[in-house]
């Protein structure tokens, strides 16, 4: 009967295991399934992308104005999908449910322009809370603009189809949905039909393929529920391998605010610079390495914009910049040891 444990213990395992497999997929039908709120206009256009030009028009957004409380994870799942319906409901959207609506009515981004030229990097930096976060979600049409318009490639987003829209822009946020299933299954979901070499290339251009290979089961590896069983640092990698894949003219990164440890650190600083390269990307920083060689920083308070420039302008050409004093707070948390972030550092 001792016999018996072990390869019951077994069937248990794969039992549980292909169980929550299920409960991810049938999620992620949920999401495909479910009704967009943000309609296309009748007869919308492909969107075509030549460059992957950002433009934003005097945006201004107010959460209450429109009723999808997405979390950023959900949407990104309709969004890797490539699909135009966004999820709703966990936790977030409980406690975001509760708020009294002068809360929701209050703009959160208020008259936001800039301009992003095809392949160059815009940086957005600033206090928790003002509004960085949603500038990125608009792009992606999450929600309705209460005011302004934002295009690409000189195409009005809202006036194209969103199925592609979504197919234009990757996306790296802090919650990067993984589904619990294999290494390889979560990499290769950037392009279906992406050949095993095509999404060997990417994991190694992220940085994550001699981890993948360091463990017992390489690529087949189950990266648990929401990718329990990985770090942070080897989630952000997997998430750019998948991004890499997906071969998006333009990019948008939420990085992650949480501290990585310094080797961690590089590696991501390099599987980043492989997936920005010829790519527009629209990063929300928190790390210097990041911001400094971005060609344009937007610095926003309270949904506004309140400074914007090169690294160097904004140390040197406004001797009183936020910026400034935002970036000497991170360095003297890391001269401490402690690494920071410009946003913590502002609360
Ligand atoms: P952080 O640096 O902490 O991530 P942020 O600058 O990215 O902050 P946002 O996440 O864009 O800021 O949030 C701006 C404001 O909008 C905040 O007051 C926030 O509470 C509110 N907000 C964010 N997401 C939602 C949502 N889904 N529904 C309602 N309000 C939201």
């Amino acid at each position: 009967l001792q016999q018996l444990w072990v390869p019951l213990g077994f069937l248990g395992w794969q039992y549980r295991e292909l169980k929550q497999s299920l409960i991810d997929m049938q999620n992620l039908f949920d999401v495909l399934a479910r009704p967009a709120r943000v309609r296309d206009v009748p007869s919308a256009a492909r969107l075509a992308v030549s460059g992957g030009e950002v433009v934003f028009e005097n945006v201004s957004f107010s959460y209450g104005a429109t009723e999808p409380l997405v979390p950023t994870a959900e949407a990104e799942a309709a969004t890797a999908a490539g699909n135009g319906a966004a999820k709703s409901g966990n936790g977030d959207v409980t406690s975001r449910g509760a708020m009294d609506k002068d809360a929701r009515t209050a703009p959160v981004v208020h008259k936001v322009s800039f301009r992003v030229p095809a392949g160059k990097t815009l940086a957005i930096v600033g206090s928790s809370g003002s509004g960085k976060s949603t500038t990125l979600r608009l792009l992606y049409r999450l929600y309705d603009l209460t005011g302004g318009r934002i295009l690409i490639d000189g195409q009005d987003i809202s006036k194209v189809t969103q199925a592609s829209l979504r197919e234009a822009i990757g996306i790296v946020s802090q919650d990067t949905v993984l589904f619990n299933e294999s290494l390889y299954y979560n990499i290769a979901y950037g392009r279906p039909g992406a050949s095993p070499a095509e999404v060997e290339a990417a994991a190694r251009a992220a940085q994550v393929h001699d981890t993948i290979m360091a463990m017992p089961d390489g690529y087949d590896t189950l990266v648990g529920e929401r990718g329990a069983k990985l770090s942070g640092g080897e989630r952000q990698r997997v998430a750019i391998a998948r991004c890499i894949l997906k071969r998006a003219a333009i990019l948008t990164l939420d990085e992650a605010s949480a501290a990585l440890d310094t080797a961690t650190e590089q590696k991501v600083t390099a599987a980043l610079t492989a997936l920005g390269t010829d790519r527009t990307c629209l990063i929300v920083a928190h790390r210097l390495s990041t911001v400094v060689d971005a060609d344009e920083i937007l610095v926003m308070r309270n949904g506004e914009v309140v400074e914007r420039g090169t690294h160097a302008d904004l140390l040197v050409r406004v001797p009183t910049s936020e910026y400034k004093l935002m970036w000497a707070r991170q360095l003297a948390e890391k001269t401490k040891g402690a690494p920071s972030t410009p946003a913590e550092g502002d609360e």
